[in-house]
């Protein structure tokens, strides 16, 4: 528990740097190399902290990157993480890449919620952002996740004006086809080569109506356990839903119960805030459970209240969202 009382229950665990798409809003632009692979924090790591913290609260691990999927030793991590004491949920954000082939593995290793990244369903349009025609191994990653039972199954879209806004309503649409999620999320300024400015920040309200005038009335669902920050409507008789995550135009801080982990064991307890403690530093200097979990308990004390993204001339954080995790 935090300072201010909030249950700190929820790890987003970013497993590599690495990623096999280049979207233009998350992974860096220019020229750059990946960590080195040392600086990565390794399996037995990574089990260790996250048996420390499931004695102390912690509920629900995601697995998040780059790409999760591209870590060698994924699924028997997630297997791993997933029957560890405290422990009740392992779940994981991809962009689908390689899901068609491992959707199986990952479902027995005991995933059963999954986030599936997808800005639009134009093939032209997917290259674009994210630098790499796979709009297609993309879609039957979807179909696999689906035909596997996953569930829920979410579809993530990050809404920029002048690129994707126009495939609003076609993404939405797909809540009417298929028993999944759609959630729309605010550009969110992450990254100092996140090519983020408000003149391209589409709001949930405006997502919102547009979804309204195109597509119908949309009717406020009970948000439940699992829906984290979203606010969940549905339109008119459709087996899936649509969640609306507005980190900056309505943000949740109050109710934020998250804290991350990137890929070179840094602890970050606010996504817009550049502090970090190192906990790769003292794992590695050689520290017992009990004091690494005295470590964890005085970190978290450190939790900001809440984000000042866009406050005071503040512009999000410089680290980029790639080796964040999201
Ligand atoms: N590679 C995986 C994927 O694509 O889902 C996991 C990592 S990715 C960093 C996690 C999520 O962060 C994705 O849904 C992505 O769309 C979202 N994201 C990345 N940069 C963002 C930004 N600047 N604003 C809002 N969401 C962002």
């Amino acid at each position: 528990m935090d300072q201010y009382g909030r249950r700190l229950t929820y790890l987003r665990l970013s497993v590599t740097d690495r990623c096999n798409l280049r979207c233009i809003y998350c992974a860096p632009q220019q020229a750059f190399s990946w960590m080195p692979h040392d600086e990565v924090l390794r399996y037995e790591e990574i089990l260790t902290i996250a048996q420390v913290l499931g004695k102390m609260g912690l509920r629900k691990i995601r697995l998040t990157g780059g790409e999760p999927l591209v870590r060698y030793g994924i699924l028997d991590l997630a297997r791993d993480l997933a029957q560890l004491p405290g422990i009740r949920e392992v779940c994981m954000t991809t962009n689908g890449v390689l899901l068609a082939d491992l959707a199986p593995e990952l479902y027995a290793a005991g995933v059963r919620h999954i986030n599936i990244s997808l800005d639009t369903l134009d093939p032209a349009l997917f290259a674009t952002i994210t630098g790499r025609n796979l709009f297609g191994q993309v879609w039957n990653g979807i179909l696999s996740a689906l035909d596997q039972g996953f569930d829920p199954i979410k579809i993530n879209a990050v809404i920029m004006k002048g690129i994707n806004d126009h495939e609003i309503e076609r993404l939405a649409e797909l809540s009417t086809r298929y028993a999944i999620q759609i959630r729309f999320i605010e550009f969110m300024p992450v990254g100092s080569d996140s090519n983020w400015s408000e003149d391209r920040l589409v709001t949930c309200e405006e997502i919102m109506q547009r979804i309204e005038s195109g597509l119908g009335t949309l009717t406020k669902q009970d948000s439940g356990p699992d829906s984290g920050p979203a606010a969940i409507y549905s339109l008119d008789g459709a087996p899936g839903t649509l969640g609306f995550i507005s980190p900056l135009s309505n943000h949740f801080c109050a109710s934020c119960n998250r804290i991350r982990l990137t890929a070179d064991g840094r602890l970050r307890l606010c996504l817009f805030s550049d502090h970090e403690i190192d906990v790769k530093k003292v794992l590695r200097r050689g520290i017992s459970p009990k004091e690494l979990g005295s470590f964890f308990r005085r970190a978290v004390h450190m939790k900001p209240k809440g984000h000042q993204a866009l406050e005071n001339g503040h512009l999000g954080c410089r680290r980029t969202m790639s080796s964040i995790g999201g």
